[in-house]
């Protein structure tokens, strides 16, 4: 058992946002010390509350299937993808039609130690809350369009694949026809040696 092994098991029981919430907290990430690329989101679905595993939602088909182009068996598998969120645990319905936003606390908490025991060689960031998280203060689109690094390793921001996100994709839809093909081109560079 790793550092990274340790901390999950902790991670695992922690309670902390059970008063906020309402509800017992079911903590999600999953991948281990040696994972090729870190993949950081908003906050687990209520399907992925339910299951507890990451992405096992609508929004985790077309983030696989239409965008990184990969199998579930490659998406799973704890040597090529790290994948954690902002915020650890399902977090609730909000009154409009979204989730709740993700507690501040569980990014300071678990998320800044949890990045420094991977030794990952590419980030991706899904979504405003992960972007915001790693890179304050800048402008969500812009962030989409350029290239980044975090730790010195190479970092892309993606929107989150939310049939929620509407709107995002009507405005830019050069995401989907040029931006995310990049993307998928460098992913598929990083695992293309265990699956060619
Ligand atoms: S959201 Fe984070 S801090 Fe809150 S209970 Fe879950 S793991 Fe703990």
């Amino acid at each position: 058992m790793d550092d990274l092994d340790k901390l999950k098991t902790e991670l695992f029981e922690c309670r902390e946002c059970r008063d906020l919430f309402g509800f017992e907290p079911r903590p999600v990430c999953m991948g281990n010390s040696g994972a090729k690329i870190v993949q950081v989101s908003q906050a687990p679905s209520i399907h992925v509350h339910n299951t507890g595993r990451s992405f096992n939602d609508i929004s985790g088909r077309r983030l696989r299937n239409e965008w990184y182009e990969i199998s579930e068996e490659v998406f799973y598998d704890p040597d090529i993808f790290y994948i954690t969120s902002v915020g650890h645990c399902y977090p609730g319905k909000s009154k409009n039609k979204g989730d709740n936003p993700p507690p501040k606390i569980c990014a300071q908490k678990w998320l800044s130690r949890e990045i420094d025991m991977v030794r990952n060689k590419m980030f991706i960031l899904v979504g405003k809350a992960a972007a915001d998280f790693f890179f304050p203060k800048s402008d969500f689109t812009d962030l989409v369009f350029s290239d980044h690094t975090i730790k010195g390793r190479p970092a892309y921001v993606i929107p989150h694949p939310s049939p929620l996100n509407v709107r995002w994709f009507k405005e830019h839809p050069e995401f989907e026809k040029e931006r995310i093909v990049e993307i998928r081109d460098t992913l598929h560079d990083l695992i293309f040696d265990q699956y060619a």
